[in-house]
């Protein structure tokens, strides 16, 4: 009697919350593009960003390489405002933009970092944090951007002030999910290999996945149930494999293409798709608010 009573009381509980919860977070679908290794002005590049905008996506996440070949002041709005201006606020480039929001978030790479401090890039975006490492959240999720270049000033190892930061961050997330991205991938089958340095405990610290580039393929890597993305397939030359590592399920480097990944608070659904509209990969994880969600579900 005293468990059904208990039960009644959680059951009660979850049509509450979830009647509370329903007319801000609906099980209504966010969609967002990853793009990685982009921002070199030319034909595939362009291609790319014309197959991201056909999304109509909320906003962009970018996995690092913003502006090749050495993150210069000079080709920085060639590289990325030519293409992704009216995603990008405040913008002070010479492209049309009407913006009155940001919903551009990007990620430093290692050509960023050619250029002293990164500076370039720190002039060009406004974004939150120390821009360099930042959260925030949109729809169901919370989003981390990690600088994984170990010019980072707070380090690049997983004990170093940046991890502890994402720690931290990742405990007072109240989000469905917790989505981390940045640009050296901790896996890889590409040429520049596994970037071991940024192997964290991104699981055991509240993360869900994690997106990164560096290497220009786009592969989908699962190790104990966590999967890791590399997506640098945005617009620069792409890469061959190596012999593939342990946990690699899906690989692809034939064509330049995008991420498409569609947010509910519970699930989470990410595409591969290539420039001609090829869905590469699909891959969707369960879970997120399912508990909170269970009465709307069953509704
Ligand atoms: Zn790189």
């Amino acid at each position: 009697m005293r468990r059904l009573l208990l039960l009644g009381w959680f059951v009660a509980l979850w049509s509450t919350l979830a009647l509370v919860a329903s007319p801000s977070h609906t099980l209504d679908a966010h969609v967002f593009a990853v793009i990685g290794d982009f921002g070199l002005d030319g034909t595939d590049e362009g291609r790319v960003a014309a197959l991201v905008k056909s999304w109509n996506p909320d906003f962009i996440l970018t996995v690092g390489d913003n502006n090749y070949p050495t993150g210069a002041q000079a080709t920085i709005d060639a590289n990325i405002g030519k293409y992704y201006a009216e995603f990008i606020y405040p913008y002070t480039g010479a492209y049309t933009n009407t913006a009155t929001t940001n919903r551009f978030f990007p990620s430093l790479g290692n050509h960023d970092w050619y250029t002293t401090n990164a500076q370039p890039y720190l002039d060009y975006f406004t974004l939150p944090n120390n821009e360099r490492y930042y959260d925030f959240v949109w729809g169901p999720a919370h989003f981390f951007a990690l600088d994984s270049d170990t010019h980072e000033p707070d380090g690049v190892t997983s004990s170093s002030a940046q991890a502890q930061w994402l720690q931290t961050r990742l405990l007072g997330s109240s989000s469905c999910w917790n989505v981390v991205y940045f640009h050296h991938a901790p896996y890889s089958s590409g040429p520049h290999g596994n970037s071991a340095w940024m192997q964290w405990n991104f699981g055991a610290w509240g993360a869900d996945v994690v997106l990164a580039g560096h290497d220009h393929t786009y592969e989908r890597i699962v190790l104990d149930g966590f999967p890791y993305f590399v997506n640098g397939a945005g617009g620069a030359a792409l890469y061959t494999f190596g012999t593939p590592i342990a946990g690699s399920v899906v690989r692809y480097n034939a064509k330049h293409g995008a991420m498409r990944v569609t947010a509910t608070p519970t699930t989470l659904t990410y595409e591969f798709i290539d420039v001609d509209g090829t869905t590469v990969d699909t891959y969707t994880q369960k879970g997120g608010c399912s508990f909170l969600y269970l009465p709307l579900i069953l509704r």
